[in-house]
């Protein structure tokens, strides 16, 4: 295990609960530490409330995919009843494939809305395989509306006209069964449009500009690769935007913020031996700029680290943290994305490398780079 060690100001050992963000202790991230270690697979259903539904239909299709939907078979179960048979067809006990898939009355309402043919094949499938295969299918079928979305739809509408029949007595509406349940996820699909159509965007302009006389800047960032790898970069200009110095660090495994807080330290670091007195850094973390800013809970997993910008951050005349975007911190971002999987350790450079050259004369002449918000009218 590779433990760095401290730096000054970083404060005392402490023990800190490394499992959440904040360093405070929950029973949740004990939970999901616990099942972490045993190697359990995650629970495999988080992914229905990613579904293009309404909240309703993701909790209905969560109790059923936790086998909470009662039905007679399960009451029987409980001694809620003592009948297990299917109260339509009362052929077949009530189970939950009977009632959504199996019972002629389901498969009335199914044979009006499937429309693939690898889904027409997925009725031989056992219960969760066929929950699976449907709810996983996001190929677009009526009008664009994808499968999965009518998927849910159709097992809600047989449940909801299912209990309709068995305690009020009405009967499934089975010539318009597919009508009814293909306007509805039309109805929500063209709402949802709507909601992301309103909100507008436009390009704004941004460019690095040079800091004024006496003052050198720093910019840092921080990367991670797909593999979990973290890199930091930053690079140090003086008032006529001339490369002073850079650097690029490959950090081993680790979360985005610790790459920007790495990042930052490093970067400080370069500044304070280059003897600035002066400083302004330019950093595109918020999270980083605001925990610098605002101070650091004592039991964040990043204190030390912090706390050890902190201190050499008070050893300049001035020394201004700054929020950006990443536009404007594009040199240090191709540096910080260079550490990433590189060898091990901070690589410090006295020259400008050339892939960074072209951003560097950019900035120079603070050419605009474009970024694309959102605007709330
Ligand atoms: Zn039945």
């Amino acid at each position: 295990m590779h433990i760095p060690v401290g730096f000054e100001g970083s404060g005392p050992d402490r023990i800190i609960w490394g499992e959440t963000s904040n360093g405070c202790f929950s029973v949740k991230s004990a939970y999901l530490a616990l099942i972490k270690e045993e190697n359990y697979d995650a629970f495999p259903w988080y992914f229905i409330w990613k579904l293009p539904i309404p909240p309703k239909l993701k909790t209905f299709m969560w109790m059923l995919c936790q086998g909470r939907i009662l039905t007679n078979v399960e009451r029987v179960k409980r001694r809620l009843a003592s009948d297990p048979s299917c109260p339509i067809c009362h052929e077949h006990p009530e189970t939950l494939i009977h009632m959504l898939r199996d019972c002629p009355s389901a498969k009335n309402v199914w044979n009006g809305v499937v429309c693939l043919d690898t889904i027409a094949r997925s009725m031989q499938l056992d219960w969760y395989d066929w929950l699976a295969a449907n709810t996983h299918c996001n190929r677009p079928c009526f009008d664009g509306l994808k499968w999965c979305g009518v998927f849910v739809y159709t097992c809600w509408y047989i449940w909801k006209w299912r209990n309709m029949a068995v305690f009020n007595g009405n009967f499934y509406p089975l010539s318009i069964s597919s009508k009814i349940i293909l306007d509805a996820a039309n109805d929500w699909k063209i709402a949802n449009i709507g909601s992301v159509a309103s909100r507008r965007t436009s390009t704004i302009f941004l460019s690095w500009s040079k800091p004024p006389d006496h003052y050198f800047k720093l910019n840092v960032d921080g990367a991670r690769g797909p593999n979990g790898l973290i890199g930091a970069g930053g690079v140090l200009r003086d008032h006529s935007g001339t490369w002073i110095s850079g650097f690029s660090a490959s950090l081993g495994n680790g979360t985005v913020l610790q790459a920007e807080a790495w990042g930052l330290l490093l970067g400080l670091q370069l500044a304070s031996k280059n003897r600035c007195q002066h400083l302004i850094v330019e950093c595109d973390s918020e999270v980083l700029v605001n925990l610098i800013n605002n101070g650091v809970n004592d039991l964040h997993p990043l204190r030390s680290v912090l706390c050890s910008c902190q201190f050499l951050r008070g050893q300049f005349l001035s020394c201004d943290i700054r929020h950006v975007y990443r536009e404007i911190n594009l040199v240090a971002d191709l540096l910080s994305k260079d550490g990433v999987g590189a060898d091990l350790g901070v690589h410090f450079m006295e020259q400008p490398p050339p892939q960074v050259i072209n951003a560097l004369l950019d900035d120079l002449c603070a050419s605009p780079r474009s970024r694309t918000v959102i605007c709330d009218f």
